[in-house]
């Protein structure tokens, strides 16, 4: 372990090397997260129903019902020609495949060697900018949450709590005395339950007064996770980023796709990005302002 530590710290080029080809592979597996985790959600919950309403189970298809992150393979989603290793490296295989199923030629989604791509970039970003540290080794996973958490509340308007609450409860635990590596014990707790509260209390004021759900309970766990992560100074920054994120992005929709104003916009994707820059840059950004106003 420590061998790699001095070889990641004799170069740089090394280090974000390795750490861009990480990002591109597990970028590959957060495909998978992305398109099973809501399939695998929507199971658990018939099969719930059913108990609940002491109905007998649908008969799911087979394909369905052994789904999980892991099993089976890889299918293209058209003719269900199962993926070889050749034809699942991450962009290359998209690249060289021009796009199309080598099967069926369909063509496959962007998406896929796009979000392997991002998650490359962003996680050779905060490795850049934390340097070889158990700081880069944490954020970086929290990244490859956010990327997952973005796209199926993107698709889905969910926050699965399968991700979201195991990442607040890492939160804490980075931040024990012992190892406080993003702040200390007191902000991390406050920031946890600062966060969840702030949103909470938006939506119930919102629903008193226009009787109607603005935001899902993700979105405050969600908030409750960079909280704890980071500390409750952290918030009141995420909070107007992704406002004004979600508010630029918001009226570009209403003009140029004439987005119905109440169509459910999903906030999770901007608090998502708002925390990714905060972590980054967020205390540059603070005192940058404070210098300004000050
Ligand atoms: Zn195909």
């Amino acid at each position: 372990m420590s061998a790699i530590v001095e070889l990641f710290n004799s170069s740089l080029v090394f280090y974000l090397g390795t750490i861009f080809i990480l990002g591109l592979l597990v970028g590959s597996f957060l495909n998978v997260v992305i398109f099973r985790l809501p399939i695998m959600m929507e199971r658990d919950w018939k099969e719930q129903c059913c108990e609940l309403l002491e109905l007998e189970a649908p008969e799911d298809n087979n394909d369905r019902k052994s789904l999980n992150l892991v099993t089976p393979r890889s299918r293209c989603p058209a003719c269900n020609h199962q993926l070889k290793a050749i034809e699942n490296i991450p962009v290359i295989s998209y690249l060289f495949l021009k796009g199309k199923c080598s099967k069926c030629k369909n063509k496959i989604s962007i998406r896929y060697p796009l979000i392997e791509l991002v998650s490359a970039i962003t996680v050779t970003v905060v490795a850049y900018n934390f340097g070889v540290s158990l700081q880069a080794l944490f954020a970086i996973c929290l990244t490859w949450a956010l990327i997952a958490l973005t796209m199926i509340d993107f698709d889905h308007q969910l926050l699965p709590d399968d991700i979201t609450l195991p990442f607040l409860w890492l939160g804490i635990i980075l931040n024990l005395d012992k190892f406080s590596i993003f702040t200390d014990l007191k902000s991390s707790v406050l920031g946890a339950i600062f966060g969840y509260g702030i949103l909470w209390f938006v939506y119930i004021t919102f629903k008193l007064i226009t009787g109607k759900e603005g935001m899902g309970h993700g979105d405050f766990k969600l908030l409750a996770v960079l909280g704890a992560w980071f500390g409750y100074q952290f918030l009141p920054l995420i909070i107007i980023m992704s406002s004004l994120v979600g508010a630029l992005i918001g009226i570009t929709l209403m003009i140029f796709k004439s987005h119905n104003r109440s169509t459910a916009i999903p906030f999770g994707p901007y608090l998502a990005i708002a925390g990714w820059v905060s972590m980054l840059w967020g205390s540059d950004i603070m005192s940058a302002y404070l210098n300004a106003v000050i």
